[in-house]
């Protein structure tokens, strides 16, 4: 943090920055932010270096080279990243078709219990039929016609013993 010329207070923010870049003898090129900075206490405006880089001279062809190789691994990035979205939607895929084959077993089981309590109601009904038609008569409207019925097969019964 820049301290202020005059009154040595702190100053933390620039009024205004911008970069500077300056060659060195050294064939070193420098860039620094260069802040203008205004003291809170007694108003004095100074200037302050923020930051200082060293940059290094490269040639042209090199440059192009770095750049093929950003752009080569950036495109690998890409391809990366497409192959990661491919496996998490094939993932996907492959969950919710885990899902259906659970949905489809338990609609599997739910088929046979159904054609099982068919069957048993088929049964059921042909008992029903049965009754309704035997020779006791169970399914007869008349109490007269059921004791008569009941008498005549224990008659019969007897008669034919
Ligand atoms: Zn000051």
């Amino acid at each position: 943090m820049p301290t202020c010329p005059s009154c040595r207070s702190k100053v933390s923010e620039p009024l205004k920055t911008w970069p500077i870049v300056e060659p060195k003898k050294s064939g070193e090129i420098v860039e620094s932010t260069v802040g203008i900075y205004r003291c809170t206490k007694c108003k004095a405006k100074f200037p302050f270096v923020v930051g200082k880089q060293g940059l290094r001279l490269i040639e042209s062809n090199k440059l192009e080279e770095l750049h093929d190789t950003i752009k080569k691994m950036s495109k690998v990035k890409q391809d990366l990243t497409e192959k990661v979205d491919q496996l998490e939607q094939e993932k996907m895929v492959a969950e919710e078709s885990l899902v259906l084959t659970r949905l489809e077993g338990k609609a599997e089981n739910l088929k046979v219990e159904v054609s099982l309590l068919r069957e048993v109601k088929r049964e059921l009904e042909g008992m029903i039929k049965y009754l309704e038609h035997a020779p006791f008569q169970f399914g007869a409207k008349s109490p007269y016609n059921q004791i008569e019925g009941s008498n005549s097969a224990h008659h019969s019964y007897d008669m034919n013993t």
